[in-house]
């Protein structure tokens, strides 16, 4: 099999890689059914979707493990993951029955919370919260359910860059390893982050492109006119109804890239007129997150509870988690089935699930009903910090007069 576009003798062939350098070829992923997934475990999983796909085009077909090798030249080639990276067996432990008590705060640490937060106001009176009388705290706690599943993803295509003066890792050094045998640095887990690296021994040299080898094009700037235009006068050749001294009234001046040399030296070569071409790896990892707060059936905004944080009730982190079944709230368990799924669907047919961690944080959430001066008013107080919601303070300005 050839490689075309070549400059040098062919390349011996690259197993696995897509075969026209001239063209960033994709493979889609072709995802492995993982043995170790008990049947059944993930009912919702089609199969038929996870089979490998044919070849659209004949020169990729037979290459041991791209036989998907698809023609959208947008995206790079996915592999599936080496079973030693998939899930372990079923029977993975849900959580132990525990102590799901809900706490709810004291009438001190709602008045507390409210004065602190009529103090950090720059405009709020301090005596409602000082003078108030609480006449009801109504607990409406509430949870924050987390499927987070970190994943990785790696995809390859043909770059073409100037040569580095480093020996070349050429074909003729060994075959390059299939993608995912390929050493990466181990990831932060829960971290997006991306790493590009060479896959090895797949550079080769071949003729600049850019300046059909010659190391040199037409300067860029002057168009090869060796003149361009007079930059102090923008080519008017009067500055202020004066001549410009910069190019003596012609409104032109001499090409200062090329010298009025007319060329240029090649960017795509750095003038070397060569190139080196090589299949670059790139390795995406990503944290993906399911988030789900059931509904706390009080006119709290929900969105509020995203900048504080709750009591971590439950974690559980190992590379697939099980759905939580026996949470008091249904709807947490609910949401933990539908996470799961939908993670192990969506990211097992794309991307290696490197680790997945779930998550229940108690999210605390107290209305207190207070009386001031006769006028009856509320507010919430939420979060492990104690943060403080309200709409009818009653004093929220420092021109009313109390
Ligand atoms: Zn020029
Ligand atoms: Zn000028
Ligand atoms: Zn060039």
């Amino acid at each position: 099999m050839d490689i075309p576009n070549y400059g040098q003798p062919a390349p011996p062939f690259q197993p696995g890689y897509p075969m026209n350098p001239a063209m960033p070829s994709c493979l889609p992923y072709q995802p492995a059914m993982n043995p170790a997934v008990a049947p059944g475990y993930y009912p919702s999983v089609n199969t038929n979707a996870l089979a490998p796909q044919v070849a659209p085009y004949p020169q990729f077909a037979g290459i041991p493990g791209y036989e998907g090798l698809a023609g959208d030249s947008n995206h790079g080639k996915f592999l599936p993951p080496p079973p030693a990276f998939g899930p372990e067996p079923g029977n993975v432990p849900t959580p132990t029955n525990r102590d799901w008590s809900i706490p709810s705060i004291s009438n001190e640490t709602a008045k507390h919370a409210l004065q602190d937060y009529a103090n950090a106001q720059c405009c709020y009176g301090s005596s409602p919260a000082e003078e108030m009388e609480i006449t009801q705290l109504i607990p409406f706690n509430t949870y924050r359910y987390r499927l987070e599943t970190f994943t990785e993803s790696r995809t390859c295509e043909w770059v073409t860059k100037p040569l580095s003066g480093d020996a070349l890792d050429s074909p003729e050094k060994g075959p390059a390893p299939p993608p995912w045998e390929i050493h990466v640095k181990t990831p932060t887990l829960f971290h997006d982050e991306t790493e590009k690296q060479p896959v090895p021994h797949t550079t080769s040299k071949k003729s600049c492109q850019e300046c059909n080898g010659k190391g040199k094009i037409i300067c860029q700037k002057c168009n090869g006119n060796s003149q361009v235009k007079c930059d102090d006068c923008n080519g008017s050749g009067k500055r202020l109804s004066e001549e410009c001294m910069s190019c003596s009234g012609t409104g032109t001046m001499g090409c200062k890239t090329c010298n009025q040399s007319n060329v240029q030296t090649c960017p795509g070569c750095n003038g070397k007129g060569q190139v080196m071409t090589f299949i670059e790896l790139t390795v995406a990892w990503k944290n993906n997150l399911y988030e789900f707060i059931p509904d706390h059936r009080s006119d709290f905004p929900t969105d509020l509870f995203k900048k504080v944080t709750g009591e971590k009730m439950y974690s559980d982190e190992q590379i697939l988690v099980p759905p939580i079944m026996n949470f008091p709230d249904v709807s947490i368990n609910q949401a933990s089935q539908t996470a799961v799924q939908q993670h192990y669907s969506q990211y097992m047919s794309t991307c290696r699930i490197l680790k997945q961690r779930q998550t229940i944080e108690l999210l605390p959430l107290t209305k207190v009903e207070y009386s001031w001066k006769g006028k009856n008013c509320r507010y919430f107080v939420y979060g492990r910090e104690n943060k403080v919601e309200t709409k009818d303070y009653p004093s929220t300005c420092c021109c009313v007069i109390l």
